[in-house]
């Protein structure tokens, strides 16, 4: 039997890499075989088929302690968040969702009807989306709760939006807001430690009901993607906003090789957002939750400036700046004129 060595020298922790470069080094060396794989690792969703319409395959893990916290997370809830951040990346290739498989991993703590809550949210982003649940599996776990989607969808040739189409000039445009389920995720967290200090304490969370909305029970825009096909547009490059702006523009200048220039006060904001930065003890800018916050699921997109007119009106889409040649940077412009250069967390000025 062959032996398998493990490298003893030469250990590299994962957090020396980073979740991308991980996902480099582990796939670089995968070549895709069939004619039927027409885009492997590296974009939202994975491309099949053979005719015209191709299928779009993407998968989504949620572990418990790590992406939600039973403490303030309702299980139907989490269903519901589970599929439609799957389906949000069917989205983000132009394309319909049609199916998804669902698995979980429990432990004993959780009870039937905990069980059928999380399927009750399921149903319901099903219904809402017009999807199937056509499968999965259901196993143990000793240590919390873990549940993985992945989501089918549907779309023709010549409509797929990768990541990569991104040209000189193109419009950068994004749905919705941003910034405002990391907003909501304030607000939990500081009601949080003030319950633990006093379980008597009543969170009032009325106010924040938009906020906390966007993070408990976010919805993929496939709005959106309908709203595009209707307008005869086909995005040159498409990504949704999961892990911030920052990232996910970096993500599309390196695929498309391109820079990008965004203006910080056409990064659309809710009102609430902004209230929640202000009332946390650290100076927190609303400009940060958009930028790196993430959780969104909004369209981040780019069209060509002749697609302009047909968008210009909707309240839906906000251009936010347009994409630079080959070599420069991704930058942000503040209202004073200053240059930022992103970063994928955090950002810094230029010189
Ligand atoms: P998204 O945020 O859109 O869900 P990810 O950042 O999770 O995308 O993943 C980027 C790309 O890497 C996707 O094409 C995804 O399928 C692929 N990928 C992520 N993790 C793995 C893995 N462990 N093995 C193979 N491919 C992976
Ligand atoms: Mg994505």
């Amino acid at each position: 039997m062959e032996k398998l060595e493990y490298a003893q020298e030469g250990r590299t922790e994962l957090g020396a890499l980073g979740e991308f470069a991980l996902i480099d080094r582990l796939t670089d060396e995968f070549e895709c075989k069939n004619k039927t794989t027409i885009k492997g690792v590296g974009d939202d969703c994975a491309v099949l088929g053979k005719g015209k319409t191709k299928t779009v395959v993407t998968t989504d893990t949620m572990v418990e302690g790590v992406h939600f916290d039973m403490m303030y997370t309702p299980l139907k809830h989490l269903g519901y968040k589970a599929v439609a951040m799957s389906l949000s990346d069917i989205c983000a290739m132009n394309a319909t969702p049609r199916q998804i498989l669902v698995s979980i991993a429990v432990s004993n703590r959780y009870s039937v009807e905990a069980l059928e809550d999380l399927y009750a949210g399921i149903r319901l982003c099903c219904d809402r989306y017009d999807v199937d649940l056509v499968g999965g599996d259901t196993t143990t776990s000793r240590a919390g709760m873990m549940i993985n989607v992945t989501a089918i969808g549907e779309v023709t040739e010549e409509a797929i939006a990768y990541r990569s189409g991104a040209k000189m000039h193109d419009l950068i445009c994004v749905s919705g807001d941003l910034g405002s389920a990391y907003a909501g995720l304030l607000i939990l967290e500081r009601e949080k430690v003030t319950y633990q200090a006093d379980p008597n304490f009543k969170p009032d969370l009325e106010s924040y009901d938009y906020v906390l909305e966007r993070f408990l029970k976010p919805e993929p825009r496939a709005d959106i993607v309908k709203l595009l096909a209707e307008k005869e547009i086909v995005p040159t490059s498409m990504i949704d906003v999961s892990d911030g702006l920052a990232s996910e523009l970096l993500h599309i200048c390196k695929q498309s090789h391109c820079g990008c220039e965004v203006y910080e006060d056409r990064i659309p904001i809710d009102y609430q957002t902004t209230r929640v930065c202000s009332e946390m003890s650290q100076n927190m800018l609303p400009v940060s939750c958009a930028l790196n916050g993430g959780e969104d699921y909004e369209l981040l997109f780019t069209i060509s400036q002749k697609d302009y007119e047909k968008i210009k009106d909707n309240e839906e889409i906000h251009i936010i700046g347009h994409i630079t040649e080959e070599g420069a940077p991704a930058v942000m412009v503040t209202p004073q004129n200053t240059t930022i250069t992103l970063q994928a967390q955090g950002w810094t000025a230029h010189e």
